[in-house]
């Protein structure tokens, strides 16, 4: 009977040790399930982000690659719409250019007249102005304006005393505009020779660097009307009656005026120069549309 008892109470407690034993592994297995579903929810976020995040470095590297496609050197065609610039004859348009600035005392009047009237325009600009004004290149830069070559030194006898110096001025008047304008990716493409690109003494050299600029994917661009406001025309009835005169029986034109320092008259003349190209159906322009990238 004793026997029977101690037994029984033997069985018990096997009986209760069992049931720990699979309680205990009920509990293991209930938390490494929950482990696991915690582990597959975290790499499927992983891998999600990781995703999220190559996508945003393609688009980023696609972005820069467009950037630099924006300022590659011009291509032959590219080039031949600079040499036909004043051929174009499918719509009545004018590109509105300024020379030798920036200048604090009319660059911000003219761009501030721009943006009211919702015109762009090309600024030739100069390297020494670009080095003593670059807020105002980046402001042009920012508003929608083609930042177009001048030189640097604006001096015939200095630039036009070998075709490498045309080139080092066009090259360090560039590196100045990326600077100013926070791109280093930029290149102004286009140029124009100081005093233009035939005649005069240096003609012969300015032929000779316009083929050397053209090897470099660079265009160069005079114009086929004028203000004279850079040479002899000092009053607003002088500046209107010269732009009158060139400005006539032209569907492509290119207007040469001026925006430095002393150029005061120039600004005031602008609201009756852009007033006519808007009555006679003209279309603004600048040097992006001739090359026609974007
Ligand atoms: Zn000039």
């Amino acid at each position: 009977m004793y026997d029977l008892i101690l037994r029984t109470k033997r069985l018990n407690k096997i009986k209760v040790a069992l049931a720990i034993l699979v309680c205990v592994l009920i509990v293991l297995i209930v938390f490494t399930s929950i482990r696991l579903v915690q582990m597959y929810k975290v790499s499927k976020n992983v891998h999600a982000y990781d995703l999220w995040i190559n996508e945003i470095n393609a688009e980023i590297s696609a972005r820069e690659e467009a950037e630099k496609a924006r300022f590659l050197p011009l291509n032959e065609q590219e080039l031949e719409n600079f040499s036909n610039i004043y051929k174009h004859q499918d719509n009545k348009r004018v590109f509105l250019t300024f020379d030798d600035g920036p200048s604090t005392s009319v660059t911000p009047y003219i761009l501030d007249l721009l943006s009211q009237q919702n015109v762009k325009a090309t600024f030739f600009v100069l390297g020494s102005k670009v080095e003593a004004n670059p807020d105002l290149v980046k402001r042009e830069y920012d508003e929608g304006h083609y930042i177009a070559n001048h030189g640097y030194s604006h001096k015939y006898s200095e630039m036009y005393s070998s075709t490498q110096n045309v080139l080092d001025e066009y090259n360090k008047t560039n590196d100045l505009i990326k600077n100013a304008i926070g791109n280093q990716n930029y290149n102004s493409l286009v140029f124009r020779f100081p005093g233009g690109s035939s005649g005069g003494p240096y003609n012969d050299l300015k032929q000779e660097a316009k083929e050397v600029l053209k090897q470099n994917g660079i265009a160069s661009v005079d114009w086929n009307a004028l203000t004279n406001d850079a040479a002899g025309a000092n009053t607003k009835e002088k500046i209107m009656e010269n732009f009158y005169n060139t400005v006539q029986n032209k569907t492509s034109i290119v207007i040469l005026m001026h925006d430095a320092p002393d150029k005061i008259l120039t600004y005031e003349c602008l609201p009756e120069i852009i007033q006519y190209f808007k009555d006679n159906g003209y279309e603004f322009k600048t040097m992006y549309d001739v090359i026609g990238r974007n």
